[in-house]
C-alpha cells in the first residue's frame, strides 16, 4: 500500500510540482496577500475617518463658537449706541426689543451700570418711568386733611364727608402719587358705602389718570384698582366680569407692566391666580366659564416661565454681576467681549458681556451682557451644523459638559472608539466635543472592499481545495491502476504457468519414452496442442490489447457469412479439451445475412464469451448459443447457467483488467481483458456488448451488430 502510494506520488510528480508552483504557491500568496491588503486598509480608512472627524469637530466647535462671536458684535454695537451714550432708559430699551427681542440665542439681557441695580430690560420696565413717591403727602396742611377724612371715614363711618375731603386733597395737591392715593381712599369709601358701581368707575379712572403711580410701600395704584374693581363685580354678582377683570389684570402682571421685585410679582400673581381658579371651580357648570379655562391654563404655564426668569435673574444679579464687577470688568477699558460662564443650582449660565462707555468713550461705566440659551445651542444650532458638516452625522456626535454632563448625543457602545475630541477656547463654552466611530457606520465603506477581498480568498481556497483532491484523485486513481496492473501480472504469469508446465510434463515423458502407447500418445499431443492454443489465445489478447492501447489496432472487414463463422467457431471449441463434457447447443434463424467483419478479431471475441461461459459455469455445464435477426440487427447470444454476476459490477467488468473478486472462484483465474477486447472489436463493428445476469442464475451476453455497417 506505502509502496504503491509512494510509486503513485513518484509518477505524478510532474502533475504535482505543476500543481505546487501553478496553484498551490499563487493561492497562498494570494491569500497573505489579501489578508495583509484587508489590514493595511483598515488601517487607512481609520486614519481617513480620524481626519474627517477631526475636521467635522473643528467645524462644529467653530460654528458654536461663532455664534458667541456673532452675539458679542451684535452687544458691542448695541452699548456704543447713542442710546447708551446718554443713558436714554426707553431708547435702550427699544433697542433691545429691536435687536435683540427676536434673537432665539439670547435668553436674558441685562445692563448694569456702575454702583446701580441691574436692569432686564426685556424683562422689565423702563426704570425712570417708575415713579416712586420722592415727597409723599408730608406737608402739613395736606396730612391734617388727610387725618380728618381717615376720621370721617374710619371714626364717624360718613362716607359723603370723607370723599369730599379725599377729592378736594387730591386736588389741591400736585404729586400725581397723593392724587392717586386720596382717589384710592375715595374709592374705598364708595366701596364701604355699599356704591360698588360707583368704587369700579372710580377705580377705573385712577387706572386711565394715574397708570404708572405707586404707593408708599412701592405699590402700583393701577394693579391695586384693577385687584378692586374685581372684587367689587364679585360683590354686585357680576361674576363674568369679575373673571375677566381679574384674567386682564394677571395677564398684564406676567407681561412685566409694572416693576415689581420679585416677592410682589409672586404675591400679587398667586393672589390673581387665586381669585380666578376660585370663581373657575365655583362655576364649572357655567358654559359661559368654559372658554376662559383654556386662556387660565396658558397663562398658568407663563406664569411658570415668568417663575423661572425671576430665579434666572435673581442669580444673575446676586451672584453673577457681583462676580464679574469684582473681576475688574470694569476698571479699565476692554476692546473684547467678556466671556463667562458658571453652574449655580444646576442652571448652566453662559453669558456674554460688553462694557458700556461713558460719553468720553474711554471709561467704562456698566456692563451689558446677555445670557444665552443653552438648549438652542444644542437643539438648534448643533444639529444644523452636523447637518452642514460632510463627514458626521447625529449618532457620532456627543457634547458633554466639562462636568461629564451629557448634553447631546451618546455612544451606543462603550467600545465605540473616539475619533476626534475638541475644547473650546478658553472653555467657553464649557463643553466637550466628542465624535466617535460607530461600528456599522464607520466600516461601511470598508465592508465592500473587505467582501471582495473575502470573496477573492474564499476563491481562492476552493481553487487550492479542488486541486488537492484532484491531486489526490490522481494519485488514487494511479494506485488502483498500479494495483490492477500487478494483478494482471501475477494473474497472466499463472495463465502461463500451468499450460507450459503441463506442456513441459508431457513432453518430457514422451521424449524419456515413457509413453508407449500410441492412444495415450495421440491424447498427450492432443493435451499439448490445447495448451499450446491456449497460450496462442492468451499472447494474442495480450497482443491486441496492447495495440488497442497504443491506437495501432487495426481491423479487416470482409463480408463473411454469419451463420458459417458462427457455427466453424462453435464446431472448433467444441472440439477443444476445454470443452470437454459441456454440451453446446445452438440456434442459427435463416435470415441471417452477410456482414462485414474482421473474421479473426470476430472469431476471438466469440471465443472469449465462450470461454468465460465455461470458467464462470456452475453444475449445469450448459451453453446455449443464438444467432438472429431482429429488424436492421444481428444478435449473437452467449447464454450459461453459471454464477451470474452482482448488478454493481455489471458495469465495470468490461473495464480493463477488472475481474470479479470471488472466493468461490479463487480458482479461476483470467487476466481481465476478454471482455475489453469484445468490447472493442464489438464498438469497431458498429454494435455494440449487453450482458443481462443473475448471480447463481447465469448470464447472457448479447453482442448486437448492425445489418449496414456504418463507414467511419
Ligand atoms: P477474465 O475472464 O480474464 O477474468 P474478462 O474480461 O473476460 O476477464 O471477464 C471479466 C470478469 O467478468 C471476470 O473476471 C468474471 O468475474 C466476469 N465474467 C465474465 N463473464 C462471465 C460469465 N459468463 N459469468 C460470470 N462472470 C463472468
Amino acid at each position: 500500500m506505502l509502496e504503491n502510494l509512494k510509486l503513485a506520488v513518484k509518477r505524478q510528480k510532474k502533475l504535482i510540482i505543476i500543481f505546487l508552483l501553478t496553484i498551490f504557491v499563487p493561492s497562498i500568496s494570494l491569500s497573505i496577500f489579501g489578508i495583509r491588503a484587508i489590514r493595511n486598509e483598515r488601517f487607512r480608512m481609520a486614519k481617513q475617518i480620524e481626519n474627517e472627524h477631526r475636521r467635522a469637530a473643528e467645524f462644529l466647535k467653530s460654528q458654536i463658537s461663532a455664534q458667541f462671536k456673532e452675539l458679542g458684535s451684535i452687544l458691542q454695537n448695541l452699548a456704543q449706541s447713542t442710546a447708551f451714550l446718554q443713558r436714554d432708559d426707553a431708547g435702550i430699551k427699544n433697542l433691545f426689543e429691536t435687536k435683540l427681542d427676536e434673537n432665539p440665542l439670547v435668553d436674558q439681557v441685562f445692563v448694569a451700570f456702575e454702583k446701580e441695580e441691574v436692569w432686564f430690560p426685556l424683562f422689565q420696565p423702563i426704570p425712570s418711568d417708575i415713579l416712586y413717591s420722592s415727597s409723599p403727602a408730608s406737608e402739613g396742611i395736606q396730612q391734617s386733611g388727610q387725618k380728618r377724612a381717615e376720621a370721617y371715614e374710619f371714626k364717624d363711618r360718613n362716607y359723603t364727608r370723607a370723599i369730599s375731603l379725599y377729592r378736594s386733597l387730591a386736588d389741591q395737591s400736585p404729586d400725581t402719587n397723593f392724587k392717586a392715593q386720596m382717589e384710592s381712599y375715595v374709592s374705598r369709601c364708595l366701596e364701604k358705602a355699599g356704591d360698588y358701581a360707583g368704587a369700579i368707575q372710580n377705580y377705573q379712572k385712577i387706572c386711565e389718570v394715574y397708570p404708572d403711580s405707586t404707593s408708599l410701600d412701592g405699590m402700583p395704584f393701577s394693579l391695586k384698582s384693577q385687584l378692586q374693581i374685581a372684587s367689587c363685580y364679585q360683590k354686585l354678582g357680576e361674576l363674568q366680569f369679575s373673571l375677566q377683570t381679574s384674567l386682564d389684570l394677571y395677564k398684564d402682571i406676567l407681561n412685566m407692566r409694572w416693576r415689581l421685585k420679585g416677592a410682589q410679582f409672586k404675591a400679587y400673581a398667586d393672589l390673581v391666580e387665586g381669585a380666578i381658579s376660585d370663581i373657575l371651580s365655583e362655576n364649572q357648570s357655567n358654559l359661559s366659564f368654559k372658554d376662559y379655562n383654556e386662556e387660565f391654563k396658558q397663562f398658568k404655564n407663563l406664569y411658570q416661565e415668568r417663575c423661572e426668569q425671576w430665579l434666572v435673574i435673581k442669580d444673575i444679579g446676586q451672584n453673577i454681576i457681583p462676580e464679574l464687577r469684582g473681576e475688574k470688568a470694569l476698571s479699565t477699558y476692554r476692546p473684547i467681549p467678556l466671556q463667562y460662564h458658571k453652574t449655580l443650582n444646576e442652571r448652566t449660565f453662559l453669558l456674554s458681556a460688553v462694557q458700556i462707555l461713558d460719553s468720553s468713550e474711554t471709561r467704562p461705566v456698566g456692563l451689558l451682557g446677555a445670557k444665552v440659551r443653552e438648549p438652542y445651542l444644542i437643539e438648534h444650532v448643533l444639529p444644523e451644523a452636523i447637518e452642514n458638516s460632510q463627514f458626521i452625522n447625529a449618532s457620532n456626535v456627543a457634547i458633554s459638559h466639562l462636568s461629564g454632563k451629557i448634553l447631546f448625543g451618546g455612544r451606543n457602545t462603550s467600545e465605540d472608539p473616539t475619533t476626534a475630541t475638541e475644547f473650546f477656547e478658553d472653555n467657553f463654552p464649557p463643553w466637550k466635543i466628542e465624535v466617535f466611530r460607530s461600528e456599522g457606520e464607520a466600516l461601511g465603506v470598508l465592508d465592500i472592499k473587505r467582501n471582495f477581498y473575502f470573496w477573492t480568498i474564499l476563491t481562492l481556497v476552493i481553487v487550492l481545495i479542488s486541486g488537492s483532491v484532484l491531486i489526490s484523485r490522481t494519485i488514487a486513481h494511479e494506485m488502483v491502476v498500479l494495483k490492477l496492473k500487478s494483478d494482471f501480472v501475477s494473474s497472466v504469469s499463472h495463465e502461463f504457468k500451468s499450460p507450459l508446465t503441463s506442456i513441459k510434463a508431457l513432453a518430457e515423458r514422451l521424449r524419456d519414452g515413457k509413453v508407449k502407447d500410441s492412444d495415450r500418445m495421440n491424447q498427450y499431443f492432443s493435451v499439448i496442442t490445447q495448451d499450446a492454443d491456449r497460450l496462442i489465445r492468451l499472447v494474442r489478447n495480450i497482443l491486441d490489447f496492447s495495440k488497442i492501447e497504443e491506437g495501432k489496432k487495426e481491423y479487416e472487414f470482409v463480408e463473411t457469412d454469419m451463420a458459417q463463422l458462427v457455427t466453424q467457431q462453435i464446431e472448433s471449441f467444441r472440439r477443444s479439451e476445454f470443452a470437454k463434457g459441456l454440451e453446446i447447443q445452438i440456434r442459427i434463424s435463416e435470415d441471417i445475412p452477410h456482414l462485414d467483419v474482421d473474421k479473426e478479431a470476430f472469431s476471438q471475441a466469440l471465443n472469449n464469451l465462450l470461454d468465460n461461459a465455461v470458467k464462470f459455469s456452475s453444475d449445469r455445464k450448459e451453453i446455449e448459443v443464438n444467432l438472429k435477426k431482429e429488424n436492421t440487427s444481428v444478435f449473437i447470444e452467449v447464454r450459461d447457467w453459471g454464477i451470474g454476476i452482482a448488478p454493481p459490477n455489471l458495469d465495470k467488468i468490461f473495464d480493463k483488467f477488472y475481474q470479479v473478486r470471488n472466493t468461490l472462484q479463487q480458482s479461476v483465474k483470467g487476466t481481465g481483458l476478454g471482455l475489453t477486447l469484445v468490447k472493442h472489436t464489438v464498438e469497431a463493428h458498429g454494435g455494440r456488448i449487453v450482458v443481462r445476469s443473475r448471480v447463481g442464475e447465469g448470464s447472457i451476453f448479447s453482442i448486437i451488430l448492425p445489418t449496414q455497417r456504418k463507414e467511419k
